[in-house]
């Protein structure tokens, strides 16, 4: 296996390739992000490098894909480059000076634009202040969803309040009010759906005992795939 590497924007793809009986060009992205590429003997080093480039979109998707399912996040620094998540997906932070302050999640990227020469600690209340206001949207949205499903067990509609939490996902006060984790809006919707529908079966049972269970089945028949994926994403 050679090892080479190529330049994408501003991304370095490293690869290693190596020579086969095959006829044409081949690239793998693996779990571990590495990327290999298998060439018809006589292929230059020149043509897989071009040919690698020519597939950089696709890779970097694939890289992002498997970094979605990869347990833990070191912790975040706010720089460029740095990967952060939103609804299961991988985005690149970009900080950058401009007009007007402002974040924007686009074709991979988080932008994070300061009026100031951007430092970390402004990018974190900017990106804090996103991810906030997105997740109040989404997970209302995500409780309508639900709730068509909870209403036919005649369970209440409750309040809802967004907060950072330690080590919980979501919550459920005897008064009728769900809370939930404000890092839940990084986890896939599928795994936000388990949350609410777990914190909406507590309307009708308070524990966690063999009715709860065997309701929250009946409302999501597929819970137990869900809470494991969502363990994936604990920070
Ligand atoms: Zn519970």
């Amino acid at each position: 296996m050679h090892p080479d590497s190529v330049t994408w924007g501003s991304v370095e793809i490293t690869y290693r390739y190596q020579y086969s009986e095959r006829k044409t060009l081949a690239i793998s992205v693996h779990p571990d992000l590495s990327v290999t590429v298998k060439a018809p003997h006589g292929t230059t080093p020149e043509a897989i490098r071009e040919y690698v480039l020519r597939r950089a979109g696709w890779i970097s998707r694939s890289q992002r894909e498997f970094e979605g399912y990869l347990p833990k996040q070191p912790p975040r620094r706010y720089v460029s480059g740095e990967t952060h998540r939103y609804l299961g997906r991988q985005y690149r932070l970009k900080l950058e000076q401009g007009e007007a302050e402002s974040v924007k999640c686009l074709r991979g990227y988080l932008r994070v634009t300061t009026k100031a020469e951007p430092t970390p600690e402004r990018a974190k209340v900017l990106l804090d202040g996103w991810y906030r206001t997105h997740a109040k949207v989404v997970f209302h949205e995500r409780l309508l969803a639900c709730y068509k499903r909870a209403e036919r067990e005649g369970i209440g509609f409750p309040a809802m309040t967004v907060r950072q939490m330690g080590s919980r996902w979501g919550s459920f006060s005897s008064a009728g009010r769900i809370t939930l984790n404000l890092s839940l809006v990084k986890a896939p919707k599928d795994c936000i759906d388990y949350v609410i529908m777990h914190e909406l079966c507590h309307f009708a049972e308070k524990h966690h005992g063999p009715r709860f269970w065997a309701l929250l089945g009946r409302l999501m028949p597929e819970y137990e795939e869900r809470r494991a994926k969502l363990n994936l994403y604990a920070e």
